[in-house]
């Protein structure tokens, strides 16, 4: 039984959560993340510092691991380098290109509607607000806050599964959805730890801090976690 369910079965009043250091815990991260694979969107910033390609990358990563995105992102910007790329390739091309990408015909019909869209709301350049990005076509509020921070380095609170989860194990926040958890840091989370923070929660979310079974016995930041709602147990034969 995990410690919250015993207290709140024997209607005892629970522990208050210990405070998060959230410097120690931002700095233990970044070394922790220099031993991972860079998540895929970081990836290809790194490789091409092109806003262009961070959105579509970004746009296809959606429901989609990773690798599969690495490959749809090569085989696609084989041929495809700009919006009046996109504008030109024929859609069934699109959608060939891209496969297997989760939701690939939507995410095509997305791709081949972003030049007119941009065209039409932004003069032919990417925005750089969550606002703005939001009115593209297969934009969400994650992937503008990706495509803000990573595209084009500037603050932005990128909230996917990894860091919903991780934050309210940690109990730095207690929520319920992504975009619960995206306001909440937006207030708590300084600013300058922002456009970090989703890089560096996400490979450690895909390698250590798991959905289930999270490793908290190799933890780095253990000692600072509270552990919300986690059953495993610390130790390494549990895991
Ligand atoms: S102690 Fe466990 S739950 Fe907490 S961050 Fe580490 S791996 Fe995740």
């Amino acid at each position: 039984m995990i410690l919250h369910e015993h207290y709140r079965m024997k209607t005892i009043k629970m522990p208050p959560l210990r405070p998060i250091d959230i410097d120690s815990i931002h700095r233990l991260l970044k070394i922790e993340f220099r031993k991972y694979k860079m998540p895929v969107v970081d990836l290809i910033q790194v490789q091409t510092r092109d806003p262009f390609k961070v959105l579509i990358s970004t746009i296809l990563s959606a429901r989609t691991k990773d690798a599969t995105t690495t490959e749809a992102s090569e085989r696609l910007f084989a041929e495809v380098n700009s919006f009046d790329d996109l504008a030109r390739i024929p859609v069934k091309r699109l959608e060939k290109l891209i496969f297997p990408v989760g939701f690939y015909k939507t995410k095509a019909l997305h791709l081949k509607q972003l030049p007119e869209v941009i065209n039409k709301l932004f003069s032919g350049k990417i925005p750089q607000t969550v606002e703005e990005l939001i009115q593209l076509p297969g934009v969400g509020r994650k992937t503008a806050n990706l495509v803000v921070s990573v595209g084009f380095n500037k603050p932005g609170v990128c909230v996917d599964t990894h860091v919903h989860r991780i934050c309210n194990r940690l109990g730095y926040v207690k929520t319920k959805t992504p975009f619960e958890t995206e306001m909440k840091l937006r207030n708590i989370l300084p600013i300058k730890y922002w456009i970090s923070f989703n890089s560096f929660l996400v490979s450690f979310g895909q390698n250590l801090c798991f959905p289930i079974h999270p490793r908290c016995s190799a933890c780095p930041i253990y000692r600072f976690c509270n552990r919300v709602g986690v059953k495993t147990k610390y130790s390494i034969h549990n895991e």
